[in-house]
């Protein structure tokens, strides 16, 4: 008999990431509710879907 852990994912969390084209940081929401483009070049770093962000390009840090 397994029980499964079903541990709710803290959703205020904010993400330092890196975009892989132009390496520019930026920091977004880690539950966007938007897709999240780079600042410098446009380059779509985070689709939204389901109340969850789907990252797509590189996370460099969790800032809690
Ligand atoms: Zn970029």
């Amino acid at each position: 008999m397994g029980a499964k852990l079903d541990i709710p994912r803290p959703r205020s969390r904010f993400l330092r990431v890196k975009c892989l084209d132009c390496g520019n940081e930026q920091v977004m929401f880690g539950s966007a509710s938007m897709n999240v483009k780079c600042a410098v070049c446009g380059k779509t770093l985070a689709k939204c879907g389901g109340g969850k962000a789907t990252i797509l390009t590189k996370i460099v840090a969790v800032l809690e």
